[in-house]
């Protein structure tokens, strides 16, 4: 990315947040938290180096005949809300009707934190999920259900703790055919998407 600063500016704007909480980053305890923190976001936001595409593509394999539902259900993960940049934990639930190509069931998790390792807001991450998936693999068609807590609603302003967003994206035989769709809900441990926002 253009103007990626130094690490040094990184820690130093920990520093900066440090003071603005109200405390001194040059303490013992603190000293040498700006560093850690630093290296720390390399792990949560992992995901702005990584290219979903690339991880769909090399793991195509043709299966002859197979047209049945493919379903991986409670990918945990971790990811930061854009808003706030505090942690949205969750999981996610992927479903496809293959068109003569599949994939390797760790390479849906492996897309699942490419996503989740980047600033989010969680419908716009289920889109994502479902979105690289259609274009890649060309299945007849994908859901993506995502329930997540957000620490931004758990831990300040309305404080509601356990509360668990849920969004979906489901396109083609997912939206189409209410039987395909029930199917995916049943496996997954839903019964229906009445309340859920079609994202
Ligand atoms: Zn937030």
């Amino acid at each position: 990315m253009a103007g990626k600063p130094t690490r040094q500016q990184a820690e130093e704007a920990v520093r900066t947040l440090i003071r603005w909480a109200g405390d001194d980053p040059d303490r013992e305890g603190l000293r040498d938290t700006p560093a850690r923190v630093t290296r720390a976001y390399e792990e949560f936001f992992a995901g702005y180096e990584q290219d979903p595409k690339e991880i769909l593509k090399r793991t195509f394999s043709e299966v002859e005949g197979y047209d049945e539902m493919i379903v991986m259900s409670d990918i945990r993960f971790e990811s930061h809300c854009e808003h706030h940049m505090v942690p949205i934990i969750g999981k996610a639930h992927i479903g496809y009707l293959p068109d003569k190509r599949v994939i390797g069931i760790s390479k849906l998790a492996r897309l699942v934190d490419v996503f989740a390792k980047r600033l989010q807001v969680q419908e716009k991450m289920t889109a994502q999920i479902a979105d690289a998936l259609q274009q890649t693999l060309k299945p007849k068609g994908v859901a993506v259900v995502i329930e997540a807590a957000h620490q931004c609603m758990t831990t300040r302003g309305v404080h509601k703790p356990g509360v668990a967003l849920v969004t979906s994206r489901m396109n083609g035989a997912f939206r189409d055919d209410e039987k395909t769709r029930r199917e995916f809900l049943a496996i997954i441990g839903r019964t229906s998407t009445a309340h859920l926002p079609n994202t």
